[in-house]
C-alpha cells in the first residue's frame, strides 16, 4: 500500500519555501485568477507546464491529454477552451507536443497492438488520433531517415495537425471574430535538452486565399 506521506511533506517544505522568499506569495491570487496563458499538452509526467516554463500558480491555465489531442466534440477539452478565452481572457494559447510520445506512437502502431482488438476509451483515443496523423503518417512510411527523426517529424506533424484543429473550433474563431487578442503557438518540447520549440504561430484568422 502507498501513501500520501511524501507528496504531503514536499508539499509543506515547498509551501513553507515560497512563504519564506514571499511573505505575500499565496496572497497575490487567492480571490481571483488571471492566467496569461492556456497550456494544452500532453499527459506524459515528463512535460510539467508549470516546471518547464518557470511558472507559478495563478500563471497558467492547463488542459492535459495523450498527445495533446484537440478534439471538437470533446466537451472536457471545450469547456476549458471556452472557459480560457470567454472568462479568463487568456491572450495566448500555448499547444504543446513532445519528442517521444507515447501517444504518437502508440498511433503509429496501432495496427500492430492489442489496442486494436479494444473497445476501450484508450483505444477509442489512440484510434482517433491515428485518423488525426493520416499526412504525417504517410511522410513517415514515405522517409527513408533515421526511426528517431522519422518519429520526431511524427510528433512535430502532430502538434501541426492539433494546431490546425484548435485554430478552427468555435470559441477561437469568436475571438478572433470579435477582435478579442488571442495567439496560438504550436511548440514541442525536447525532453533531452529541456528545450522548449516554436514550430507554428498565428494571430488572427488568415484571410481566404
Ligand atoms: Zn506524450
Amino acid at each position: 500500500m502507498t501513501t500520501l506521506k511524501p507528496l504531503l511533506a514536499k508539499n509543506r517544505s515547498w509551501a513553507l519555501q515560497r512563504r519564506e522568499r514571499n511573505p505575500d506569495y499565496f496572497d497575490a491570487y487567492l480571490h481571483q485568477q488571471k492566467p496569461h496563458s492556456l497550456w494544452i499538452g500532453c499527459s506524459d509526467s515528463r512535460v510539467p507546464a508549470e516546471v518547464l516554463t518557470g511558472s507559478h500558480p495563478g500563471e497558467l491555465f492547463v488542459h492535459r491529454n495523450i498527445a495533446n489531442m484537440v478534439v471538437a466534440q470533446d466537451d472536457n477539452f471545450m469547456s476549458v477552451l471556452q472557459y480560457a478565452i470567454f472568462y479568463l481572457g487568456v491572450k495566448r494559447i500555448v499547444l504543446c507536443g513532445h519528442y517521444g510520445c507515447g501517444g504518437v506512437q502508440a498511433a503509429l502502431s496501432l495496427p500492430d497492438s492489442p489496442l486494436a482488438g479494444e473497445d476501450s476509451p484508450l483505444a477509442r483515443r489512440i484510434s482517433a488520433l491515428r485518423n488525426a496523423l493520416q499526412e504525417g503518417l504517410s511522410d513517415y512510411r514515405a522517409s527513408e531517415a533515421e526511426e528517431s527523426d522519422k518519429l520526431n517529424r511524427l510528433v512535430e506533424a502532430n502538434v501541426l495537425a492539433q494546431f490546425a484543429h484548435l485554430a478552427a473550433t468555435e470559441p477561437v474563431r469568436q475571438a478572433w471574430r470579435v477582435g478579442q487578442a488571442l495567439d496560438l503557438f504550436g511548440c514541442v518540447y525536447d525532453l533531452q535538452s529541456g528545450h522548449l520549440k516554436e514550430l507554428i504561430q498565428q494571430s488572427a484568422e488568415e484571410p481566404s486565399p
